[in-house]
């Protein structure tokens, strides 16, 4: 018996910085089962941040497992799932064999700054000046390409694999899809555009991998096998899962993180924006059809693509190194506090920050500053300083920075935004919320699902096999009981604490002796 339209769900992995997770969303964008797993991150050098490929992929098998016996145990059957969508940290780069499909080494993390010498290096070649207009990105350590050609450079195993033509590469959905396709055997080797942008490889106007840029990486493609780039909707190309409790369910959707997060708050109207706060902080404006390409240090990605004749949709984006992982700084390493909700709770013991500025530069400072030689400092500090001031300088280290991309964002495209949509972890915390609506001085509007980077990749998929058709049927989706932080704070404190954060900002730099 078909199942009624009103009965069909989606399956969404999502394999972020700190976690994986797998949610079933039924048609309303409400998720009705889910399993959540923290992986190890590894910082075996101050600025390297790697992955063991082989642990995001059992982290997801074991989500997709524990929330699809959760989805049974409530009454629903497999046969309601239409298909499967797929969201991943972005440019985090891993290298495989492409003959036995095993990991030649860790995944390269995104905020991995063990490039730094490498961009100076990178930055001196001819052509360097000219990669922006091609790809969209600026040169600095963030994009997978640098990562790469560390690799290249540094792992024997790497080295080898590349010069006898058995290497592949991928971020980590293509890493993903091919696992769950069962590697070698199917040898589906895929990529969204929306990854693809963030690799540096990809010309931003094409599409495609680029010669110039892959001229510029010294990559030649019979000696490296790059993932095939297409839409990130699409019901065949992706495969399907070739082992556990959804076997021979089809992958349909897959986006970058930041671009679901986009498309779950439904940002489909050029001038529309949103802000997640999870391990870094991304904010994404919708720029429409064409790419713009910033002047004011902002990345020009690729938004959505979802393809079956639609146009590729672009954004402008600002992209913060640190957010959550800030927070995670605190307790983690410094011990303020066991949860990252008491981070909050110790921020709230002080009425402000005391005069205390902490630039979070643990990965350098991205956008729109891009100073790759910046390290972590914390300014203003007197015997009066608490912890709660630090605590409250960290929250606040994201707000500034957020506060820096909304003003290049309004410079490069004319337009002031009027109301921030933000989700993602960090946005539990209403302090911080409220904070940020301070610090820039408009609305910011949090909804009650916050799961909207799955939910985003869920649409992806959603939309490959016609569970919805037009982005209009989206529009009720999350939409109820959100909440508005409205601006408190006068406005002359709000600028004064600003320029501090912009002083500050200028001392962190040059700690790359
Ligand atoms: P990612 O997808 O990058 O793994 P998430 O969106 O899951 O990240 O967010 C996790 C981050 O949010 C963590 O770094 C955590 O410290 C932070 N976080 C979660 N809850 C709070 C809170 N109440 N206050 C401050 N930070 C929080």
């Amino acid at each position: 018996e078909e199942v009624k339209e009103k009965e069909w769900f989606i399956g969404s992995i999502d394999q972020g910085t700190t976690s994986s997770r797998f949610l079933i969303f039924d048609r309303q964008g409400i998720p009705v089962a889910s399993h959540q797993i923290e992986f190890e991150n590894k910082y075996p050098q101050s600025g390297w941040q790697e992955h063991d490929p082989l642990e995001l992929l059992s982290s997801v098998d074991e989500c997709i497992e524990k929330a699809t016996e959760a989805f049974l145990k409530d009454g629903h059957s497999k046969d309601q799932i239409k298909a499967i969508g797929i969201t991943n940290q972005r440019e985090t780069t891993i290298c495989w064999d492409t003959n036995t499909g095993e990991p030649l080494y860790n995944a390269v993390v995104w905020p991995d700054t063990r490039t730094t010498a490498i961009v100076r290096e990178l930055k001196q070649r001819p052509g360097a000046d000219e990669l922006k207009d091609l790809c969209g990105l600026p040169l600095s350590t963030y994009p997978s390409s640098v990562k790469f050609l560390w690799l290249y450079r540094n792992v024997e195993a790497i080295k080898n694999a590349y010069d006898e033509g058995r290497l592949s590469f991928g971020t980590v959905d293509s890493w993903l899809i091919y696992k769950l396709n069962g590697g070698p055997e199917r040898g589906v080797h895929v990529t969204d555009t929306t990854n693809a942008s963030r690799t540096m490889l990809m010309n931003i106007h094409t599409l495609q991998y680029d010669d110039k840029l892959l001229g510029f990486f010294e990559l030649d493609k019979n000696k490296i096998k790059l993932p095939k780039i297409i839409p990130s909707s699409d019901k065949e190309a992706f495969g399907s899962l070739a082992y556990g409790p959804l076997k021979g369910f089809k992958i349909a959707g897959c986006l970058g993180d930041q671009s679901a997060a986009l498309v779950g708050q439904c940002g489909f109207a050029p001038g529309e924006a949103k802000n997640t706060y999870g391990t870094g902080c991304f904010l994404l404006y919708n720029v429409g059809e064409k790419p713009v390409i910033s002047k004011y240090g902002l990345l020009a990605t690729v938004a959505y693509d979802f393809g079956a004749g639609r146009k590729p949709i672009y954004a402008l984006e600002g992209s913060i190194a640190v957010a959550g992982s800030g927070v995670k700084f605190l307790t983690k390493n410094m011990k303020f506090a066991e949860l990252s909700a008491e981070v909050t709770e110790l921020a709230g013991t002080v009425d402000d920050n005391g005069g205390v500025v902490f630039v979070t530069a643990f990965s350098g400072l991205f956008a729109p500053y891009w100073i790759d030689d910046a390290k972590g400092t914390l300014f203003g500090i007197t015997a009066h300083t608490q912890r709660g001031h630090i605590a409250r300088a960290t929250l606040e280290a994201t707000c500034f920075q957020t506060k820096a991309i909304l003003d290049a964002m309004e410079k490069d495209s004319g337009h002031k935004l009027e109301n921030l949509a933000v989700d993602g972890g960090m946005s539990n915390s209403d302090l911080t919320m409220q904070t940020q609506a301070d610090i820039i001085q408009i609305t910011v509007d949090r909804p009650v699902m916050r799961e909207t980077t799955a939910l985003g990749a869920a649409i992806a998929a959603g939309f490959a096999v016609e569970v919805w058709k037009e982005f209009d049927e989206l529009k009720d989706i999350n939409k109820l009981d959100r909440t508005i932080f409205s601006p408190k704070l006068d406005k002359k404190k709000s600028k004064k604490m600003f320029t501090k954060w912009e002083q500050a900002v200028q001392m962190s730099r040059g700690w790359d002796l």
